[in-house]
């Protein structure tokens, strides 16, 4: 197997606080990648007066994966890219606690579940306008029972569930099943919709994967309104193990289930295509703490272990999971949010210790 090649995008505010040490220590741990780093973001308007340079696209189009930061603005076209332009229609983003996580629950341990959420439709196809734009064709509520364009000036944006995407996303979470049982899951996929206020768009989306589970005999499908799902992700998150859910619904359960487990710090993320995929945190860019190196790197690393074994590097992978649960486990070398005192550096100081030492 050669090298790989990963483009690496720092991201905005504390982010690149995050990505430094993990990206060192990855190259300490003498990981088989060639790391790029072309001019995104700000750095691109500085050297090539422009956020997402051509030399940057070609970057990630030449590479195997890109390791993205989280971004608050000058890196998001490269975002866009990754996303819409390299169709990564998977944002699979597991929820798993390990003992020593900062889990606001009585009884965290033994979660495991992962959501999938669609990455390239619903809301997020950013079709939005004043409602007057809709007076040629006048759209009619089926709830007010009467023209939206009679409802005055306000905005709409148009949710858009196609039957491709359905069938992709919801095959992508039942072959997620399928491994996760070989290593143990049940094997079971959860599919959250508003299916009843929305028949047509969140009822597509359930039919679709209805009816792809008829191939996927081996596991078992349920199915909830959303607003029930939510409830039952906090009553009963030990009886989840794949989710699957439309772009919108999944971003903000994420955001919850991550908090079930422990919080943002520690919620990692990978958007897949058919043949691209990268890999960023679930949070955000954390700007209030910014420039204090006190950033939780977990979701980043996390992240990367799932970059890891996407490229093949499964035992490097697998070496930076037991660090951390290893780290976690003890206690000792916490970041703030988890309720400790170390500094991001510090943490990965002691996760290649931890590595190290096997
Ligand atoms: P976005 O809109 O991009 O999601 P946001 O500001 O809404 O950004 P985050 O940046 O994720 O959300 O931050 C939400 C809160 O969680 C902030 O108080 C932030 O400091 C905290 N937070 C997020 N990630 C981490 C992390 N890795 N370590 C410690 N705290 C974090």
């Amino acid at each position: 197997m050669g090298r790989k090649t990963v483009v690496v995008v720092e991201g905005e505010d504390a982010s690149p606080e995050a990505m430094r040490p993990s990206v060192g220590l990855l190259q300490k741990l003498g990981a088989e990648i060639e790391w790029l780093t072309p001019p995104v973001g700000e750095r691109g308007i500085e050297e090539r007066g422009s956020a997402f340079p051509d030399e940057a696209r070609e970057a990630i189009d030449a590479s195997d994966a890109t390791f993205f930061g989280s971004t608050s603005g000058p890196s998001a076209a490269a975002l866009m890219y990754l996303r819409w332009g390299r169709r990564t229609y998977a944002n699979l983003r597991p929820a798993r606690f390990l003992p020593g996580y900062r889990s606001p629950l009585a009884r965290p341990e033994g979660i495991d579940f992962a959501i999938v959420r669609e990455n390239l439709e619903d809301l997020y196809l950013g079709v939005e306008g004043p409602i007057e734009d809709l007076e040629p064709i006048r759209p009619r509520s089926r709830t007010a029972r009467r023209p939206v364009t009679d409802l005055g000036p306000g905005a709409y944006a148009l949710k858009l569930i196609t039957e491709a995407g359905s069938e992709r996303i919801a095959r992508f979470s039942f072959e997620l099943a399928r491994a996760r049982k070989a290593r143990g899951g049940p094997g079971r996929v959860t599919c959250a919709t508003k299916h009843n206020m929305l028949p047509e768009s969140d009822g597509l989306f359930r039919k679709v994967t209805h009816r792809v589970a008829l191939d996927y005999p081996d596991i078992e499908l349920q199915s909830f309104i959303v607003d029930d799902f939510a409830h039952r992700m906090i009553l009963a998150p030990h009886e989840l193990d794949v989710v699957v859910t439309p772009n919108l619904y999944g971003d903000i359960l994420s955001d919850a289930a991550a908090a079930l487990v422990g919080g943002l710090g520690l919620a990692a993320s990978g958007c897949y295509g058919e043949d691209y995929a990268y890999f960023e945190s679930a949070h955000g860019t954390a700007p209030d703490i910014a420039g204090r190196n006190v950033i939780n790197p977990t979701a980043t690393l996390l992240s990367a272990a799932m970059m890891l074994e996407y490229l093949g590097l499964v035992s490097l992978a697998e070496a930076l999971v037991a660090g951390i649960e290893r780290i976690y486990r003890e206690g000792r070398i916490l970041t703030p949010d988890q309720g400790g005192q170390a500094t991001t550096q510090a943490f990965c100081d002691e996760l290649l210790r931890q590595i190290e030492q096997g």
